[in-house]
Order: structure tokens, then C-alpha cells, then sequence
């Protein structure tokens, strides 16, 4: 079992960031490091990828990683300081791709305590539909929420823990 990790943005691109100054791509670098070793411990062969220049070099790197899986690690924000929850994406036509972010997204909230906003699917997302294996995108929390910054800030390996438990949950 070979899993592609992308820690969401990189290089120029922090993706989003909170009003304290909390970078996405600080974030995602952290829980997937932590999710990293916890795969590798099991047993699963994991290549660690972060962008540094554009999301096209994701999708490029995984085509060529004849990965089992693929998964992209986000947090979410919004406008409104008030939106909260954790949430899976997965593209529309893969059945697997759809299962495994079932699995995610039922152990982040077991893990996390957060609001589940469910499995969504997008057609829209350039890292779901140019990737060859079964891909999610795991909207970890919202980091322009300030109590779920808190957590992304303080807590990473709560989101690793069950990311890393819906992968477990999904293989056996
Ligand atoms: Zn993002």
C-alpha cells in the first residue's frame, strides 16, 4: 500500500490564513508530518509532497508515484468567522474515492468532537480529477474560526489521528 500525502499549498501560495496570522500551508505541513509517521509505523509506504510553485506539480508527481491513494490535507475558511466543521471531498465518478472519504470523515469527527458537515462532491477540484488513484481533499476545520484555529494551531495530531484511522478503516 502506497499513499500520496499532499500537505495542502506551498512555496508563494499560503493558502489561507487566520486573522492572527496562521498560515494553511503551515498547518497541513504539521498534520501531515504527524499522519506521515503514524502510515509508515503501519506499515504503509507514504511520499510526502507539498507544492512549491503550483497545484500542477501535485497531480504531475502522483501520476508518476503509481500511488494506492491520494490524499490532500486542507483547512477551511470563510468570510464569516461563525462557519465551523470538518468536511471530505471526492470526485463525482470514484466509488472508491468516495468510500475512503466516508471512512475520514467518520474518524475526524470521532477524533476532533467537531461539526460534521459530511461528504461532499466536487468536480471542480484540480487534485481530485487529475489524480489516478482514489482521492479525497479533507477539509480539516476552519482556521478564520477562532476556536477551531486553536485546535489546528495546538492540536495537530487530533486531525492526523483520524485521518489516519479512517485510512485504516478504509484499507481492512
Ligand atoms: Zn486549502
Amino acid at each position: 500500500m502506497k499513499i500520496f500525502l499532499n500537505a495542502g499549498h506551498g512555496g508563494p501560495d499560503p493558502g489561507a490564513v487566520s486573522k492572527s496570522g496562521l498560515k494553511e500551508k503551515d498547518v497541513t505541513k504539521r498534520i501531515c508530518e504527524i499522519l506521515a509517521e503514524k502510515l509508515r509505523h503501519f506499515g504503509v509506504e507514504v511520499i510526502e509532497f507539498q507544492e512549491q510553485n503550483s497545484y500542477f506539480e501535485i497531480s504531475k508527481a502522483e501520476n508518476k508515484s503509481g500511488a494506492d491513494l491520494f490524499v490532500s490535507v486542507h483547512c477551511n475558511s470563510f468570510s464569516n468567522a461563525a462557519a465551523c466543521g470538518v468536511e471530505t471531498c471526492y470526485f463525482p465518478t470514484s466509488a472508491n474515492g468516495k468510500r475512503l472519504a466516508g471512512c475520514i470523515q467518520k474518524e475526524l469527527i470521532n477524533y476532533t468532537g467537531l461539526v460534521d458537515r459530511g461528504c461532499k462532491m466536487r468536480r471542480d477540484l484540480h487534485v481530485l480529477k487529475a489524480t489516478k488513484a482514489p482521492a479525497v481533499l479533507v477539509e480539516t476545520a476552519f482556521i478564520s474560526n477562532p476556536e477551531e484555529e486553536k485546535l489546528l494551531k495546538s492540536r495537530p495530531e487530533i486531525f492526523a489521528d483520524g485521518i489516519f484511522a479512517g485510512i485504516k478503516d478504509y484499507i481492512s
